[in-house]
């Protein structure tokens, strides 16, 4: 029987996933989670938005309602794991 990836282990590999860093077995795993959660599938194309934008726009110029909707996604989202969230807060907000 295959270890199945439970929603809230998801959000520990989906940093290295959209990084494309992720270990290809890890990457299968959390597609396969994808195929079958809605929820999971929303949460990381969102995040892929994010990063996409953060990527595009500088941190500084970040819309304030993106901003706005991020943090209260976040909140939405407060069974994640803290360090992922503040990783993920630091490398959008800038580390300065
Ligand atoms: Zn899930």
């Amino acid at each position: 029987m295959n270890a199945m990836l439970r929603c809230r282990d998801i959000g520990k590999l989906l940093y290295d996933y959209v990084d494309g860093t992720l270990e290809p077995v890890l990457k299968q795993q959390l597609e396969q989670h994808l195929a079958d959660c809605p929820g999971c599938l929303a949460f990381i194309n969102t995040y892929k938005q994010t990063i996409n934008l953060s990527k595009e726009l500088r941190p500084k110029g970040m819309p304030p309602e993106l901003r706005q909707r991020l943090r209260s996604f976040i909140k939405s989202k407060s069974l994640q794991p803290p360090g992922f969230w503040k990783r993920l807060w630091l490398r959008l907000a800038g580390s300065s």
